[in-house]
């Protein structure tokens, strides 16, 4: 079981589980079926799942207590039988307070609902270049918590780089190394703190809200460049919490030095801070063929990790002026060349269509799914 509880499928330990384990699992199997919108009787989620009338009610008749589910009407009269009441998830009652930490002058911080949709928004603007303190990111939360309409259960923050349970590894966007995120902001706030790498935060936005499947490769392409990986619904972590770290391969070891220390790497050569220099030092009439270049590099890059792992599905995130049809397209054609046989579907790259909340609310969608672990 991933630590994001999407993928519910019965492990093979189940043996060895206590009861409290037991009731933990089939909290997540019953919460992910109805995630985010669907809407079922008790008598539905107990075929779906498997579980026994008994112990659907019970595990529902907690969720509705704790407020994480509500009834929402009557079912369709199957013919026998009286007719059930519809469950689904309750996004009236619990908040979710996320940050996110992506972009370069400014912190974002939105007030969700459990389907981590924004209901309030709130900034802080970075006067002192792209340095963030975690006392700032303190002082963002607590303006947030003021703001809530209802109880917070979480607080969660969407940090670029590797993240390793609440510690920021590395993040050379933000210049930190072995920075603690989550333990400060727990202890200030008395709340649970869920810390995701921001790549991983918003794959899961384009999962349940967008156009993505259980398997996919998700990729960001802003000031750096992150990506992350979903198979069966699992997020691939990493041995070191660094699956996904696309920005820092190099492409090129003759290429421009990257911060990082190495030569050529993606990030230095196509990420977007990487392409606005470049478009800026040229002729309008050259743009669509940098920016096609920066496709073709991107193929490059992906080629293996897709050949790999016979993805079928690539989404990039990223402004329109650079990830636009030259660019998709160019990477595309790229990947069709290097890839392409009998034996392997044809892979699609296609553009995110999620919008800027993408991070916050996969950030809170990553905030509840922990809160259900628990
Ligand atoms: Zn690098």
């Amino acid at each position: 079981m991933s630590y994001l509880g999407l993928n519910t499928t019965t492990d093979d330990h189940a043996a060895k589980a206590s009861p409290a384990d037991v009731r933990r699992k089939n909290r997540q199997l019953i919460f992910r079926l109805l995630f985010p919108t669907n809407q079922y009787s008790r008598a539905e989620l107990g075929r779906r799942t498997g579980l026994s009338r008994v112990a659907v009610s019970d595990v529902v008749g907690r969720m509705l207590e704790e407020g994480l589910l509500r009834e929402t009407g009557q079912a369709p009269s199957g013919g026998k039988g009286k007719r059930g009441t519809l469950l689904s998830i309750d996004i009236d009652r619990l908040r979710i307070i996320s940050i996110d930490l992506t972009q370069e002058h400014l912190l974002h911080g939105a007030v969700t609902n459990l389907l981590g949709q924004p209901l309030r928004h709130a900034e802080v603007t970075l006067n002192t270049g792209s340095f963030v303190s975690v006392d700032v990111i303190i002082e963002l939360i607590e303006k947030m918590l003021g703001m809530s309409d209802g109880e917070v259960i979480g607080i969660g923050v969407a940090s670029p780089g590797v993240v390793d349970n609440g510690v920021v590894r590395s993040s050379t966007m933000r210049g930190w190394n072995n920075l603690d995120l989550s333990t400060p902001i727990a202890e200030h706030f008395g709340l649970e703190v869920n810390v995701s790498n921001d790549a991983t935060a918003a794959m899961l936005t384009e999962r349940f809200f967008g156009q993505g499947g259980p398997n996919m490769l998700f990729v960001r392409i802003e000031r750096g460049i992150g990506s992350a990986i979903l198979l069966s619904d699992t997020p691939v972590i990493g041995e070191l919490h660094a699956a996904g770290e696309l920005g820092h391969i190099s492409i090129d070891l003759d290429g421009p030095l990257c911060p990082c220390g190495k030569h050529g790497c993606l990030e230095t050569m196509i990420s977007g801070t990487a392409l606005k220099k470049q478009l800026s030092a040229a002729d309008v009439e050259q743009h669509q063929g940098i920016l096609a270049r920066a496709g073709r590099y991107l193929g490059q890059a992906l080629a293996m990790p897709v050949g790999l792992l016979d993805m079928a599905d690539v989404c990039v995130y990223g402004q329109p002026n650079i990830i636009n049809a030259t660019f998709i397209g160019a990477a595309q054609q790229y990947l069709d060349a290097a890839t392409s046989s009998s034996f392997h579907k044809h892979t699609v790259i296609r553009r995110c269509e999620c919008g800027p909340d993408i991070t916050v609310q996969g950030e809170a969608i990553a905030v509840v799914f922990q809160h259900l672990a628990k």
